[in-house]
């Protein structure tokens, strides 16, 4: 008989009469008389007052109840203004389903202790609610790419050693030899745009990350695309239209969420409607010493605070293109209307969100690949495998990856991207 219970959401929405509902203890107090009972379920919290005069015999049990214990109560709703969200039942039956040990949370845990318990700490209104919003943010993701049908391809996880390894990647004992953990699908994607033209792919990247910041976990989900014969206006137009579908679904999905986090939605709602700018990072550099008295030597790449200090400005992401060549990865090629820079963008969120998603354009000469992988110290050999796929018809090409993570810390507004995840991995924080 489950299809008697019904959501703490349902159950406000009718709003009286008879209810069945279940869930978890979130606060309890009381009295000799009377006992109150917050109880949550994934959808809402609604008080609960169970009178002594009724439950008589179960009394004893009732009153050692502690957070956390599970129930099903069934009882009349009414609306109550003073009730937590305005809603009470009033019991006539409680069924104790689970105990509760001591729940090991109170208000008064720092950032490591709610780490440490994170099994626990999911449970709270801050986190289901962020969870929530990822829920609709990948919803959203994949609705967008299917909407603009692209592929859906999935690359390995375990690569072997050779392109792009280094200190950022971690390594893995395969059969006695040494693998790597991907950083990205983009090689791979590459070789399957050949075949597919317009692909996207949501898994999980692996940073050997050693920053400290509130932006960098060690495995995160990377939101990749890669699109065949597209040019860079092309890639940024695909970056807004999708940044703006997500943030649209997240509006219509989950202001109560977006409340219950304490974030002002209508910080998002320009990002909706404005156009984000284009600039490149000569003009940057510009604003930078003429507005901010800041100097960056050309070349350099943007430090965080220089990073802040250019998005004061903004209130809608940001596409900051043209880097220099130099500084780049060796399969951004060259712009050849400015040769110093190459086809590359990062977006850059606004408050003090930083880079959300990287993408280029990608270079399909070979003999520039090899001059920039020389000029980085690379071994030719290693990139065999990707000399050939752009041996065989090569096109003009390119394509974004997206640290879904940022955007989610962006939209819920978090002080750090390890609320943006169930499970945080960093370089210090790897349990549970
Ligand atoms: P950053 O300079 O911020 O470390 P990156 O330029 O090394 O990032 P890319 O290689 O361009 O990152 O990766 C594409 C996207 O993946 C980035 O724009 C960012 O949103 C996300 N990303 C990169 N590294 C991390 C990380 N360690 N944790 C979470 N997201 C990340
Ligand atoms: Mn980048």
């Amino acid at each position: 008989m489950t299809e008697k219970f019904i959501s703490i959401a349902e159950a406000m929405k009718r709003g009286h009469g008879k209810v069945a509902i279940r869930g978890w203890i979130y606060r309890e107090r009381g009295s000799n008389e009377l006992k109150f009972l917050v109880i949550r379920d994934s959808s809402d919290i609604i008080q609960c007052v169970l009178k002594k005069e009724k439950f008589a015999k179960q009394w004893a049990e009732i009153d050692k109840l502690q957070v956390e214990a599970s129930v099903e109560i069934e009882g009349a709703i009414k609306e109550d203004k003073r009730a937590p969200t305005g809603f009470e039942v009033e019991a006539d039956k409680i069924t104790i389903v689970g105990l509760s040990d001591k729940f090991p949370i109170n208000k008064d845990l720092n950032e490591e202790l709610l780490g440490d318990r994170r099994h626990l700490w999911l449970r709270s209104r801050k986190m289901n609610a962020i969870l929530k919003i990822r829920s609709t943010v990948t919803g959203a993701l994949h609705e967008y790419f299917r909407s603009k049908d692209f592929y859906e391809f999935q690359s390995p996880i375990l690569i072997p050693g050779g392109a792009e390894e280094g200190p950022t990647m971690f390594s893995v004992d395969y059969f006695g030899k040494k693998m790597y953990l991907a950083q990205t699908w983009q090689l791979y994607a590459e070789a399957a745009m050949y075949s597919l033209e317009k692909i996207y792919c949501i898994a999980p990247s692996f940073r050997a990350e050693k920053s400290k910041t509130t932006r960098h976990l060690t495995e995160y989900w990377h939101t990749e695309m890669e699109v065949a014969w597209a040019n860079l206006d092309e890639l940024m137009a695909y970056a807004e239209e999708m940044t703006k579908h997500v943030i649209k679904r997240v509006l219509e999905k989950n202001k109560k969420e977006l409340e219950i986090l304490g974030r002002d939605w209508k910080k998002l709602e320009p990002s909706l409607k404005k156009k984000f700018p284009h600039i490149t990072y000569d003009q940057v550099l510009k604003i930078l010493k003429e507005k901010k008295k800041t100097n960056v030597p050309w070349g350099k790449d943007l430090r965080t605070i220089e990073e802040e200090k250019f998005m004061e400005d903004h209130d809608t992401p940001v596409f900051v293109t043209n880097y220099p060549k130099e500084i780049m990865a060796f399969y951004k090629p060259r712009d050849p209307k400015n040769p110093k820079t190459a086809l590359c963008f990062d977006m850059l969120g606004p408050e003090n969100n930083h880079e959300i998603i990287g993408g280029s354009v990608r270079d399909t000469n070979i003999d520039e690949l090899k001059k920039s992988l020389k000029a980085k110290g690379e071994k030719l050999e290693d990139y065999k495998y990707y000399f050939d796929i752009h041996s065989y018809g090569a096109i003009p090409h390119g394509g974004y990856g997206l640290g879904t993570e940022r955007l989610i810390k962006w939209i819920c507004g978090l002080e750090t991207i390890k609320d943006a995840i169930g499970f945080p991995r960093t370089m210090t924080r790897y349990n549970p």
